[in-house]
């Protein structure tokens, strides 16, 4: 599953950095909280002959000198750091902090490497003076001013040729550091892992090392991953990675962080392109699509646009528009403890971009439906509905009220995304728990019951309920001038409307809706409401409503809806072929477009939704 992030990671080291650019994942900014200002140089001057001891220098620190500084914290029992570069604590002991670094480097550099002669001088020079690089150290502090809470760090340059030397300038401080960054993957937990053998990734035999985690799910940390009785000093065994790959997944992985991670619906996610060729000399066109994902973070002009994730970034257009020769892996994950527990959620493998654009497309049909458009908004205004991930969200939230629905909806995910069948019975479900209890709250509901119906219809759409329809026989109904408007409706939405008694039970639903605007008018309150069986509605209760509805609006002499109650009378005939989750939800859809419906009469009575 790493491939991708290995291509990536070759790509930007062969093609994006320059010489010994590596080191920038392995240097350290000493000031990363903002509070090592000042930087004190203790300063040698190389002649022909010998090196001196010079003097103190100082200067501000700067972000473009990091590399300079080649600033790596130690971790040792020893104390010193990677690098003759320290934070300053007492004079003396940060001189002496300092010392032991630069013998560590001799110790474990080659003699004849670039600098040796000249690191070992130093060295020589260093010890000899140290009581008066402290003195001079001490002075030097002390005549500087501090803001509160800041402090400094101390580094080692030299003076040769008429040029000032840092620490980073020196090959034989950037290889000690190069060896600390491939230690990682062998060396942990206090013991070494690494040998000779095939490396997963490249298989050319070489040094491979056992300890590469890139994503912490690849970790060894629990005894057990592999097999029983296993032992971390073998991993390389069993996950062996070569130190050349172990840094491109270290730089692919941090070029995905930085330019394909994003969040959409209270989660984090990575988009890992995979390319199915062979990357070598194919650098321009990973190099092209690449950019294509980098420009579309600065663009906000169609953000909201075939959106399908909703998401701070619209990574899935980017993916839907390129060639088939690439395909995608989507990570969703969420960071623990800081950083230092990475829990993967949620794994997609081998999108295909003619498949997402397919999702995007049919998104496009959904949205287009006159159903969802022109809905009546905050004072007075109009907006559409437009489907994405969230309206799932919506109904599958994590919630401290409603509960943790993560699962769930990561599963929906995955099915849409990898083409797989989900449940119609367990989302409808779901749906209509929610639309309830919205419906005994006697709060607003339309728009919860508009997003359950875009749900079932972009699913359906896609042909992934699980559920086969049945086919089913309709009804011919003699159409006149009077029931023309719901026949016309019903014509129009077949996709919604399929069976008979989903039609009868919809149609109550509008005729239901009428009813308590009616009632609302006459006394300001719905009475009938309360009769609706908090919308746990099934055959039996259906047609009792339908009775007593028919016979209210007849109590009131306001009985305009003769067409509608003959019609729903002939489609309740029918065999009910539906479930009671179904029945509830298109019963409450009525409710939602009774709107759509408007009678003559209703105008003159002056009948308006009020909800
Ligand atoms: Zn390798």
């Amino acid at each position: 599953m790493l491939t991708g992030i290995i291509q990536i990671g070759e790509y930007i080291l062969k093609n994006r950095t320059g010489d010994h650019d590596e080191l920038e994942n392995i240097i350290e900014s000493p000031n990363d909280n903002g509070r090592y200002n000042h930087i004190f140089k203790i300063t040698f001057e190389k002649t022909l002959e010998k090196i001196l001891f010079k003097s103190i220098e100082y200067e501000e620190f700067s972000n473009d000198r990091i590399k300079k500084y080649a600033y790596k914290k130690g971790s040792g029992a020893r104390g010193g750091d990677r690098s003759p570069t320290s934070k300053l604590t007492e004079p003396a002991k940060t001189v002496n902090k300092i010392k032991t670094s630069i013998k560590d480097i001799l110790e474990s550099s080659d003699q004849k490497s670039e600098g040796y002669d000249l690191y070992k001088e130093l060295l020589n020079c260093y010890d000899a003076e140290s009581e008066s690089i402290i003195k001079s150290l001490d002075e030097k502090v002390k005549s500087i001013s501090f803001a509160k809470g800041e402090s400094a760090v101390v580094t080692v340059n030299v003076l040769k040729d008429g040029q000032e030397l840092y620490v980073g300038d020196f090959n034989i401080v950037k290889n000690h550091l190069l060896k600390i960054a491939q230690e990682q993957y062998y060396n942990k937990y206090e013991k070494i892992s690494k040998g000779t053998g095939v490396c997963y990734y490249c298989k050319s035999n070489k040094d491979v090392y056992g300890f590469v985690s890139t994503y912490k799910f690849y970790t060894l940390d629990k005894v057990g991953f592999v097999s029983s009785g296993f032992k971390q000093e073998k991993s390389w065994i069993n996950y062996p990675v070569c130190g050349e790959c172990a840094l491109y997944l270290e730089t692919g992985k941090k070029y995905i962080e930085e330019n394909l991670t994003s969040k959409f619906c209270g989660f984090d996610y990575s988009i890992i392109p995979k390319f199915t060729f062979n990357v070598n000399n194919k650098w321009k066109f990973i190099k092209l699509n690449l950019e294509r994902f980098e420009k579309q973070k600065f663009s906000t002009a169609d953000a909201s646009k075939r959106n399908l994730l909703k998401s701070e970034d619209n990574f899935l257009k980017v993916m839907s528009e390129s060639e088939n020769n690439l395909n995608y892996n989507m990570m969703i994950f969420r960071e623990e403890q800081s950083g230092s527990v990475f829990r993967i959620l949620l794994y997609v493998e081998d999108i295909v971009p003619s498949k997402l654009k397919n999702l995007l497309k049919v998104k496009d049909i959904i949205d287009d439906i006159s159903l969802f458009k022109g809905l009546p908004g905050k004072d007075d205004s109009k907006y559409d509905l437009e489907f994405g991930f969230d309206k799932i969200r919506f109904f599958f939230p994590n919630s401290k009220t409603e509960g943790n629905y993560d699962k769930s909806f990561l599963e929906i995910v995955n099915n849409i995304f990898s083409y797989k069948k989900v449940s119609y019975n367990f989302i409808l479900g779901r749906m209509i728990e929610k639309i309830r209890e919205i419906f005994c709250r006697e709060e607003y509901f339309d728009s919860a019951v508009l997003q359950a119906l875009m749900i079932i219809l972009y699913i359906t759409k896609l042909g992934l309920f699980q559920e086969n329809k049945k086919e089913v026989k309709l009804k011919m109904v003699e159409r006149n001038e009077k029931n023309a408007m719901y026949l016309d409706f019903i014509e129009k939405n077949l996709d919604v409307l399929d069976t008979d008694f989903k039609r009868a039970v919809f149609l109550e639903g509008v005729l239901v809706d009428k009813l308590l605007n009616i009632q609302y008018k006459e006394r300001g309150s719905k009475p009938f409401y309360s009769r609706l069986n908090g919308l746990k509605l099934n055959e039996k209760v259906i047609k009792r409503i339908f009775t007593e509805a028919v016979n209210k609006l007849n109590e009131y002499d306001k009985n305009y809806y003769v067409e509608l109650e003959s019609l729903i009378a002939n489609y309740l005939l029918s065999k009910n072929n539906i479930s009671d989750d179904e029945i509830s939800f298109y019963f409450v859809l009525g409710m939602t477009l009774s709107k759509k419906f408007m009678n003559p009469k209703d105008d003159k009575e002056g009948v308006k939704d009020n909800d």
